[in-house]
């Protein structure tokens, strides 16, 4: 069998053209939903993924703040910001970029983020009304793998799904959107034992670990489908001394000969998650005036 490859960026395309045609709507009203970043220090790969937020979020057609702090600003200051971010009608949704320097307590700042405004739906109460099976903000990497699921599947009701990884951020909202899904859920992680055998009873595969190719053909159920969330740099000296190539936790090879269907990597689940923070983004301008949820793009 060869996989369908599930194409992360056609797809994101499309969810950031749901987004522009929520936003229409939302300005015709009066509304222009904002997001504001909020980068504290000089990391090289923050900063790439904030100024690629800022650009997508007015390719939409919505008003993106930047907020750019020293690597030195006092944990005081960035609450007094986020604080400031809150109390903002213009702002309807705030994303702190981690990670945040060592003296700066990451979880304090997260929940010090109004709930209705935690785009990356990182706050202690999304957390809980996720996991409780309500309304909530809903973290972006998961929800792009849902979506991408949805898609696939339609009902995903029955399905044996595996998530690989138990992370706040990735493997256990996975798991809890899946189980709100009415899948049978299973959270597999380092100590996991006869992982392997594990996996190849998914008929949802979730690999969330940052291990190279970790993930191989012979543990893929034949038919699956394979998320592949991981993003792992390794070296490509096929390109050039020096060079380095990106890859998922799962061995794509290997596995696409087995899967029914399988994200790549790139261009998989990374398209998705700047996609969903634009979709979260309008929900919550959505939420904030009381319209309707904007149709395709919520958990
Ligand atoms: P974390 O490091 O926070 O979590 C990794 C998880 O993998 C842990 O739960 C860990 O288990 C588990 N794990 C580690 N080694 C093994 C192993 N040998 N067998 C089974 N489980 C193992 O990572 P994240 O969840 O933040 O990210 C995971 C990957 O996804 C990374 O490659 C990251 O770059 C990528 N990522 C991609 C995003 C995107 O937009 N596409 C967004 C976010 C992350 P334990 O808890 O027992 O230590």
């Amino acid at each position: 069998m060869t996989a369908t490859i599930i194409d992360g960026k056609a797809f994101a395309a499309s969810v950031r053209e749901k987004v522009a045609q929520h936003v229409t709507r939302l300005k015709s009203a009066g509304i222009t939903p904002g997001l504001a970043v909020v980068l504290v220090g000089e990391d090289p790969a923050s900063e790439v993924y904030v100024r690629n937020k800022g650009k997508q979020t007015v390719e939409v057609g919505m008003n993106s703040f930047e907020h750019k702090l020293p690597a030195d600003t006092p944990e005081a200051d960035l609450l007094a910001l986020i604080e400031q971010l809150n109390n903002d009608p213009a702002v309807h949704g705030i994303l702190c970029q981690l990670p945040v320097p060592d003296h700066i307590n990451s979880e304090k700042v997260l929940n010090a983020i109004d709930p209705a405004k935690d785009v990356d739906g990182f706050h202690i109460s999304n957390v809980g009304l996720l996991a409780t099976g309500q309304k909530s903000m809903v973290p972006c990497t998961p929800l792009g793998c849902l979506m991408m699921l949805r898609e696939q599947h339609g009902s995903l009701s029955g399905l044996n799904a595996v998530v690989v990884g138990r992370s706040n951020i990735v493997g256990k909202p996975m798991a809890a959107l899946l189980l709100r899904e009415s899948c049978t859920v299973t959270i597999a992680h380092s100590r996991t034992k006869d992982i392997e055998a594990l996996c190849r009873r998914a008929d949802i595969l979730v690999a969330a670990v940052g291990r190279p190719q970790m993930i191989t053909g012979d543990w893929v159920k034949p038919g699956a489908t394979v998320i592949d969330v991981g993003i792992n740099r390794i070296p490509a000296p096929e390109r050039g001394e020096g060079k380095m190539r990106l890859v998922g936790d799962v061995e794509f090879e290997s596995a696409a000969q087995v899967a029914g269907a399988i994200t790549p990597v790139p261009g998989g689940v990374g398209p998705m998650t700047i996609a969903c923070l634009l979709a979260n983004t309008v929900t919550a301008a959505c939420r904030a005036n009381h319209l309707d949820e904007p149709e395709g793009l919520t958990a």
